[in-house]
């Protein structure tokens, strides 16, 4: 009742840009009785215009315009809190998003930390993962290792090396595409053999818990399709194979596993709050690969929602565990702003 009476009095608009995970995020915040708003490129609008969900739409030419005065003004108007989304962190930089003068959810000071490589490993490092070994030069090359371009890329780009030779192959490819400048723009990293997770987080600020809400493993072209060519004509043809996301697949875990995957999100939580205040509030991924011995060795992280909740818009098997109605991460955000609202808490979500 009393939090009803508040969300009347300060009514807040949910708004994000319209790619990634914005019908997730939208719908999430509807069922939970806000206004929506999309940023959208024109180029997509017959596609969101599809959804009743959707109240009220910015019209951009390039997501970038929401630097510009007219976006920020139109959102600060609606009482919009923006949603940071993959989206928004592959096309604008880390000063763009911090000089952008809109309340958003989160903590936006983290999103830096996502995009620069060696502030991701220091934050990973204070949360005691384990993580890939970097090599540190392609002469360091002695095994199997991934080479990656820097920033969240999606896994474009990104080819395997077992040596010099073969990494000065690829990085040349990559060069003839106009994709990198020169090898300096390639990051090497130790191949971790097992299998690819994806664990998806929800630190809550207001009530102090994490929450996991749901495990999924990208479909990932061509790199998972190579398995349907048989070996004979894989020597054949020379593929080089490639890591770009298509989608997403839902993982459960063992249950055995489910301890330790708690541990690792509270010490990351643990960790932003010492390193970036005011820490990992609201949705945030750690990605990696389970080992043969069920060890999770984490290869990146996420400070924000990922694609990958798009599969759990009714609910996970974990999120059902936690909450008796279907609990998208897009609604859970939503959730959690309505809480903090109605205990007058909301700053504490905002910066
Ligand atoms: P991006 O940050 O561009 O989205 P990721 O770093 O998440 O890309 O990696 C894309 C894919 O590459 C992963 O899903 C995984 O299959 C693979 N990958 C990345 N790093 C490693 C690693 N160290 N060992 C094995 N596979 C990896």
């Amino acid at each position: 009742m009393e939090i009803k009476k508040t969300i009347n009095k300060k009514r807040y608009t949910i708004a994000t840009l319209g790619s990634h995970c914005s019908l997730q995020v939208l719908k999430g915040a509807k069922d939970e009785g806000f206004r929506t708003l999309l940023i959208c490129e024109k180029s997509r609008s017959s596609l969101y215009r599809r959804f009743n969900f959707i109240d009220d739409m910015i019209m951009v030419d390039n997501f970038s315009e929401i630097s510009e005065q007219f976006c920020q003004k139109r959102l600060n108007q609606t009482n919009s809190i923006v949603i940071p989304i993959g989206t928004l962190v592959a096309y604008m930089s880390s000063e763009q998003i911090e000089s952008i003068n809109v309340p958003f959810f989160g903590n936006k000071w983290i999103l830096r930390w996502e995009s620069d490589r060696n502030l991701k490993q220091k934050l990973m490092e204070e949360a005691k993962l384990k993580t890939p070994k970097p090599v540190k030069s392609k002469n360091d090359i002695e095994r199997l290792s991934i080479v990656k371009l820097h920033g969240a890329a999606g896994g474009r780009g990104y080819f395997l090396a077992w040596n010099k030779e073969t990494f000065e192959e690829g990085a040349r490819k990559l060069v003839n595409q106009k994709k990198i400048n020169s090898e300096d723009d390639l990051y090497i990293q130790e191949y971790v053999m097992g299998v690819p997770a994806y664990l998806q987080y929800f630190y809550s600020p207001i009530t102090r818990n994490i929450e996991l809400m749901g495990v999924d493993r990208r479909y990932e072209s061509d790199i998972d399709g190579i398995g349907r060519i048989p070996s004979r004509q894989q020597m054949g043809i020379e593929v080089e194979p490639s890591y770009n996301v298509v989608g997403n697949i839902p993982i459960v875990l063992r249950e055995s596993l489910l301890g330790e995957v708690y541990a690792m999100g509270e010490r990351f939580v643990d960790a932003a709050k010492r390193l970036v205040p005011p820490g990992m509030n609201g949705p945030f991924c750690l990605e990696g690969v389970y080992d043969r011995d069920g060890n999770f060795i984490t290869f990146e992280f996420s400070a924000r929602i990922v694609a990958g909740t798009n599969l759990y818009l009714d609910g996970s098997p974990y999120s059902g565990l936690i909450y008796p109605q279907s609990m998208s991460m897009g609604r859970r955000i939503a959730h959690e702003i309505k809480l903090a609202n109605g205990k007058r808490r909301i700053k504490e979500l905002l910066t």
